[in-house]
């Protein structure tokens, strides 16, 4: 698997410090929400690395993406799920959770999809995620056995 957002590592220093940053700009924004054009520029990643984080935090169901024309290109607006605002004010993410989940290098991320039933790629239908999952469970119970 690749490596899914180059990062400007002068910026940060590593990609969990640029999910959280990034997910603050978009909390930042409220309601209105933020160009993802604007988040590309604002944290030096190309589009398609920019597309790839946002899908990230679409698939965690942080943000919502609605495409739109924009200054006659089509691009996103990246709106902060209030679900997730709610559970942001309650306590900060715990990046930790998400630390090793192989969506984030996945390639075939563009093409996985919860409500296209046709995809032959789902969170619901991933091998990859199962496996993360159960591993997931194994360590929490190894501590908890402790
Ligand atoms: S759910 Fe599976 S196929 Fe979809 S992005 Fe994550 S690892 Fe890739």
């Amino acid at each position: 698997m690749s490596q899914i957002v180059n990062l400007p590592r002068s910026m940060y220093k590593n990609k969990h410090e640029l999910f959280e940053q990034v997910f603050q700009a978009i909390l930042k924004s409220g309601e209105d929400g933020v160009f993802q054009t604007e988040i590309c520029k604002e944290f030096s990643l190309d589009s398609r690395d920019g597309s790839r984080l946002a899908g990230n935090l679409e698939k965690q169901s942080l943000i919502s993406r609605e495409k739109i024309l924009h200054k006659g290109r089509w691009t996103y607006k990246l709106i902060v799920k209030k679900s997730a605002i709610a559970e942001y004010n309650r306590k900060p993410i715990q990046i930790e959770c998400v630390e090793g989940a192989p969506c984030f290098s996945c390639a075939y991320q563009h093409s996985c999809s919860s409500e296209d039933e046709a995809s032959p790629y789902s969170p619901a239908k991933c091998v990859w995620l199962e496996e993360w999952i159960v591993a997931g469970f194994e360590k929490g119970n190894m501590k908890n056995e402790k």
